[in-house]
Order: structure tokens, then C-alpha cells, then sequence
């Protein structure tokens, strides 16, 4: 058997596959996967799904008929051991090989894992999985001590989740703010207050140097400091999936490297997702990214490829983040800025803030905002005057003219 294998069965496998039927591909297409689960949404896991209000069956990125409607085969909880791109075949735990004209690696990423006093004991958790959150969901019970090792986005949305079940959340962050190595200190700084204000006790410049516990964690150290602890959540930080392609003799450096076309240093083999390291056109360098929509067009332009399309990826990166009652979505890098607008009211929870560089707009955060996002993201590379992004009167549509 040949035609398309597809390695990972998350957010970009789920898409190529789809996007090769759409685009009438009638070869064979396989996708393996060592989790349990056909492809589905990892957000939701530190929001709804977390919450309790979104179950399983709407965590799926499409429904499992979608795939056997579609002659799609799901090889799941199965994993891919090696790759022989000489024979263009991958080995598979299940002592199966598979040939292939055509490979996808969209292996994503995995949690960092902390190596210290006590990290193994029980009560611990990482949030990367379905499983993981079924693991962890009986311990986010009202007054339960959960302490956060990270103060990044999955940090927060967990916090976030945590204070609306009524447990005593704490956050423990090394750096001096939280979101440091994503935001600026002015939306660290929102997101603090935000936080402390719901309850949750932020601690920055503290490090984690060991955990305690009798037969399960009981507490978190820092130093001298002691925090009880009954449930640990740890988010901090992925590492790419990058080992089976390494082993292959795929270029890899800090990701799988691949080309504007999704190509890896193999040409009958594509990536896509988090486990790349691709350029980007528009910003003129390489990025690896974290995100659903870079899974997602990555997926898109490979499949395309596959089918000799050439197709290049090149899209400024979006994000965004659902904590409380707010949603904030951010495109571009508001690092390149060289300087700031904030259009609205930060204390009213409904704001943007644009980010300028030599007079064109590199990057923006909206905080509950979509309309405004939706426009943000055109301004994105374009002149504007601060002034008129400043005023919340001023309509945006007409800066794109
Ligand atoms: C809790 C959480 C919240 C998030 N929130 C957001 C958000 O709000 N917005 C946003 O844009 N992004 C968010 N992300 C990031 C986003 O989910 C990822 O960027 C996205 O899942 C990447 O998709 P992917 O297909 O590259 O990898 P994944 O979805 O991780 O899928 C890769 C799959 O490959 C499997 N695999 C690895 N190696 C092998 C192998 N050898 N054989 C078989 N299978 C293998 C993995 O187990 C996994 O199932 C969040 C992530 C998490 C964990």
C-alpha cells in the first residue's frame, strides 16, 4: 500500500487528511497516532473541557464517520518508530510497515518536564492531553489547594478555570512577570491585576526547587517558601517532536526545518505544525510555533504541496487565550515594536493595544474585541496614524483604504 501517511493524529493531521479529499485526492490516506483518540482541539483542554462544560464529543475536530466516510484509515494508539526515507516506508509499534509516496510528520510537542526533589510523586500533572486532563479533573474540587508551576497561557487558563470551581489558587512564575517571554510587562501587568483580582495569588521570581509529600505532593518549595499543595498543574514549556525525523536524517534545528513549502531536507517528506521550524516570508526569519492556526495552514499548504500545487506558507501568526470571561487575541509579535496604542480602556476589560514600528503596525492584542481583531489583523504590516488607532471613534476599516 502506498499513498499519504501522516504521522501525529492532532490538529495539522486531522486538516491534511481533509484537505486531500477536498482537494480529490483518491489514493490511499493513513494517519497514526499514539494517543487513544481521533484528531481533536487541545484549547479546550485548559478552558470548557477543563471547566466541565464541554464534553468529548465537541472536543473532536470532526466526527469519527467524517474519516471512515472519507476512506481515511485511523491507526490509533499506535505509534510511528522509524522512518526509511531511502525505502519510504514507516515502521509502526505494531510490528507493521507502511509504504508511502507522500509523508506528513505533524508529531506537535510535549510538555517540559520538571527533574527535581519529589517531581514524580503523585498529584503532579501536565496538561498536553485529553487523558490528561480526564487524570486530573477529580482533583479540581471547590477549596482544593492547586498550585500553578508557570505563568504563561496555560498557566493562566488553568488558574482562570481553577477560581471559577472555587479552588485556592496559586501561580508560581521564576521570571519577574508572568507571560514574560510572550507579552509586554503593560499586559503582564493587566493580566496580574486580573488575576489577583478573581483570587488567585500570583508569585513571580519564584522557583520551584522541589516538591514534598508522603505517597502523593502535599507541598511545593521554593526555596524557603512552602505552599500546600493538593493538586500541582506544571505548564512550562513545550519541546517539538523532533526525534523520529532526526532519526530518519531529517534536518532538524530547533524543529523539523522545512521550506516555505512545508518540505523537509527530504522532498517526498512535509511537516507541519509544532513540531517545525519553518520561515516566514513576511517576517523574514524562522519561527517554530505554538498554535492552532499555523497546525492548521501548515496542514493546508502540505497537502497541497503533495498534490504539486507549490503552494508557500506565509501568514502572519495569531494566537489567542481564554481566561475568565475574556477572550484576548493577539497577531504578530508586539517584541517588534518599537512602540504602543492603546485604544479603549484597559479597566473596562475591552481594549486594543497596537504595536509600531517605523509607523507600520507590526502587532495587536484585542481583549475581547473580535470585530476589531478581524481588522487588526489587515492593519498588520500597514501605515497608521496613532492618533486615529488611538481613538475608539475613529473607524478602522478606514486605515486599510
Ligand atoms: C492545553 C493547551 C491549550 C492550548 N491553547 C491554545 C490556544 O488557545 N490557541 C492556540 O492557537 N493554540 C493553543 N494550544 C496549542 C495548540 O493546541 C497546538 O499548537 C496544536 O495542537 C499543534 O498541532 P499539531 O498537529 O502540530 O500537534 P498536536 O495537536 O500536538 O498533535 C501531535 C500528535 O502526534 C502524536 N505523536 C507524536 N509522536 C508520534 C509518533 N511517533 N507516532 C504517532 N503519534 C505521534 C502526539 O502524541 C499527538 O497526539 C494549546 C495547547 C495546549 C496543550
Amino acid at each position: 500500500m502506498s499513498g499519504v501517511v501522516i504521522i501525529g493524529a492532532g490538529h495539522a493531521a486531522g486538516q491534511a487528511a481533509a484537505s486531500l479529499r477536498q482537494a480529490k485526492y483518491d489514493g490511499d490516506i493513513t494517519i497514526v497516532g499514539d494517543e487513544a483518540h481521533i484528531p481533536y482541539q487541545r484549547p479546550p483542554l485548559s478552558k470548557a473541557y477543563l471547566k466541565g462544560e464541554q464534553t468529548a464529543d465537541k472536543v473532536y475536530l470532526r466526527a469519527d464517520s467524517f474519516y471512515a466516510d472519507r476512506d481515511i484509515t485511523m491507526k490509533l494508539s499506535t505509534t510511528a518508530t522509524a522512518i526509511d526515507t531511502a525505502a519510504k516506508t514507516v515502521a509502526l509499534s505494531t510490528g507493521e510497515t507502511l509504504s508511502y509516496d507522500h509523508l506528513l510528520i505533524s508529531t506537535g510537542s510535549r510538555p517540559r518536564k520538571l527533574s527535581i526533589e519529589g517531581s514524580d510523586l503523585p498529584g503532579i500533572h501536565y496538561l498536553r492531553t485529553m487523558d490528561d486532563v480526564d487524570g486530573l479533573r477529580e482533583g479540581m474540587r471547590p477549596d482544593a489547594n492547586l498550585v500553578i508551576v508557570g505563568g504563561g497561557y496555560i498557566g493562566l487558563e488553568v488558574a482562570a478555570v481553577g477560581r471559577e470551581l472555587g479552588l485556592n489558587v496559586h501561580v508560581l512564575e521564576m521570571e519577574e512577570r508572568i507571560l514574560q517571554r510572550v507579552t509586554t510587562p503593560e499586559m503582564s501587568a493587566y493580566y496580574h491585576q486580573l488575576h489577583e483580582g478573581r483570587g488567585v495569588h500570583i508569585h513571580t521570581s519564584t522557583a520551584v526547587t522541589g516538591f514534598a509529600g508522603d505517597g502523593k505532593v502535599e507541598a511545593v518549595i521554593c526555596g524557603d517558601q512552602r505552599f500546600a499543595a493538593d493538586l500541582v498543574i506544571v505548564g512550562i514549556g513545550i519541546i517539538a517532536n523532533t526525534e523520529l525525523a532526526e532519526a530518519a536524517g531529517i534536518h532538524c534545528d530547533n524543529g523539523i526545518v522545512v521550506d516555505e513549502h512545508c518540505r523537509t531536507s527530504d522532498p517526498f517528506v512535509y511537516a507541519a505544525g509544532d513540531c517545525t521550524n519553518h520561515p516566514n516570508p513576511l517576517l523574514e526569519r524562522r519561527l517554530r510555533l505554538e498554535s492552532v492556526p499555523n497546525a492548521m495552514d501548515q496542514a493546508r499548504v502540505s497537502a497541497a504541496n503533495m498534490l504539486g500545487d507549490e503552494k508557500t506558507y506565509a501568514a502572519i501568526p495569531w494566537f489567542w487565550s481564554d481566561q475568565y470571561e475574556l477572550k484576548l487575541q493577539m497577531v504578530g509579535f508586539s517584541a517588534d515594536g518599537d512602540s504602543q496604542v492603546l485604544r479603549g480602556d484597559m479597566a473596562s476589560n475591552q481594549f486594543a493595544v497596537f504595536y509600531l514600528k517605523d509607523g507600520l503596525v507590526v502587532a495587536a492584542d484585542a481583549v475581547n474585541s473580535p470585530k476589531e481583531f478581524m481588522l487588526c489583523k489587515q492593519l498588520v504590516g500597514k501605515p497608521a496614524d496613532p492618533a486615529l488607532l488611538a481613538d475608539p471613534g475613529s473607524d478602522l476599516k478606514a486605515l486599510l483604504a
